[in-house]
């Protein structure tokens, strides 16, 4: 196989150790005679990977006992629905809109309840040491890393004092610590950086658990997911044993903080080059605020997109179109990514010619 550098923004790359261990024992689970996604979730085999990859988890971002984890489905955009649906009890909910999925998730939460933007940056993060809150807020909402936009919050947002802060942390999950005493409730959907699409996992304060709306459906409630260990009914069995498969992986790598500088250092190669040429490429993003694992750009001749897609692909590049609602390019560098990726990405930015 030539040597391929995938940089897709999601589903994206996952450690190829991972693959390969999974690909070994397809077809037979560690001698049980029968493949993980033909195991019934009753089995005991199938109860030990939601138990290992819950501890794996706890370990990896130290998380408090007093934060409950539990896996769901339906993807990010039903966390959308999911965080009012647990969350409003008649009150707002006050969002921070930085980019595309944060400006989706207040308008979902508008289908269940109250809830508006306490802040709107473009291209930034808001300064929240001065914002005015809705009156009677039933928590602060936040997108972690913006994937299409590449903004990444350098530090968590404060919240009013006693206001539960909720971040969604999809495309940078796993890539760095979390600071606990900061926040309420941090979930992530799966499939950038931890397993195949279909999973998400939620880590919410017990004490914000137990208040679902009325008329919501039951599959909504959190609490639900957390007293039956994330087994409602049949979860999925596969994805959580890749996600097992690369919590251990991290943790074989050296942790999160690892994680973290590996990914400081990717997406320093790629601003580096992009900020030696403002003649060919553009980036509109705060230095500040320049996410570590989604590098969006355009070129200053936009015609020349194109052959700029295609010069790349002939350097095995992959991947690599900004997202449709955007345009311009996006080079996303999950934990998988090795370095040799992004250096060889930023050689050729050095020099192409348009
Ligand atoms: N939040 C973020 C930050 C995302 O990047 C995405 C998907 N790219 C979503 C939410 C939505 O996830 P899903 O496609 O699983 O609904």
């Amino acid at each position: 196989m030539p040597q391929i550098w995938n940089f897709s923004a999601g589903p994206g790359m996952l450690p190829h150790s991972v693959l390969e261990a999974a690909q070994k024992e397809f077809l037979d689970y560690r001698g049980l005679g029968a493949s993980i996604v033909e195991m019934s979730h009753r089995t005991h085999a199938v109860e030990a990977i939601v138990e290992s990859l819950t501890e794996e988890l706890r370990g990896l971002l130290s998380i408090p006992e007093e934060f409950e984890i539990f896996f769901t489905q339906g993807g990010g955009r039903t966390q959308f629905a999911m965080v009012p649906a647990n969350l409003l009890r008649g009150k707002t909910g006050a969002y921070l809109v930085t980019g595309l999925w944060s400006a989706a998730a207040l308008e979902e939460a508008k289908r269940i309840g109250r809830a508006e933007a306490a802040a709107r940056t473009t291209g930034d993060v808001p300064d929240t040491s001065d914002l005015s809150w809705p009156e009677d807020p039933a928590y602060v909402y936040y997108c972690d890393n913006e994937t299409v936009h590449g903004v990444e919050f350098p530090a968590p947002p404060t919240a009013p004092e006693g206001v539960p802060l909720v971040a969604d942390m999809s495309s940078n999950f796993l890539t760095r610590p979390i600071d606990w005493s900061r926040h309420g409730v941090v979930w992530a959907a799966a499939q950038k950086n931890f397993a195949p699409a279909g999973l998400t996992v939620v880590i919410a304060r017990r004490d914000l658990l137990g208040g679902l709306l009325p008329h919501m459906p039951s599959m909504f409630d959190w609490s639900l997911y957390a007293r039956e260990k994330s087994m409602p009914n049949t979860p999925p069995v596969f994805q959580l044993y890749i996600a097992d498969l690369v919590a251990k992986w991290v943790r074989a790598e050296g942790g999160v903080e690892a994680m973290h500088r590996r990914a400081l250092e990717r997406s320093a190669l790629l601003y580096e080059a992009l900020d030696e040429r403002p003649d060919l490429y553009e980036t509109t993003v705060a230095k500040r605020a320049r996410s570590r694992v989604n590098v969006p750009f355009r070129l200053r001749d936009p015609e020349r997109l194109a052959d700029f897609i295609a010069a790349g692909e002939r350097e095995g590049f992959r991947q690599f179109a900004g997202h449709a609602s955007v345009g311009g390019l996006r080079v996303s560098l999950y934990n998988a990514m090795p370095l040799e990726g992004p250096r060889r990405f930023a050689e050729f930015m050095r020099a192409w010619r348009p």
